[in-house]
């Protein structure tokens, strides 16, 4: 059953309530390392695998952790050395 306006500014109203307290209303993923209500626009939302979503910030050093280990370097070719 469709809401009514006045029950969808309600909706909304709560759930901007719960997301300013840190708690997701449902149908929000937290981010699985430091468990921020995701917000596209605010967090960043990153899929990474089966059910798992990260924020922006988790994920970006995640991946910077990654790159200390494994640097992209570009492929050298030495001629007439
Ligand atoms: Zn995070």
């Amino acid at each position: 059953m469709p809401l009514t306006p006045t029950q969808f500014l309600d909706a909304v109203a709560r759930d901007r309530a719960a997301l300013a307290v840190g708690q997701a209303p449902r149908g929000v993923f937290t981010c699985a390392d430091c468990g921020v209500p995701l917000q596209e626009t605010v967090t960043g939302n990153r899929p990474c695998g089966e059910g798992i979503h990260l924020c922006s910030d988790c994920y970006f050093d995640e991946f910077g952790r990654e790159l200390d280990v494994h640097p992209i370097s570009a492929f050298r070719v030495v001629r007439g050395a």
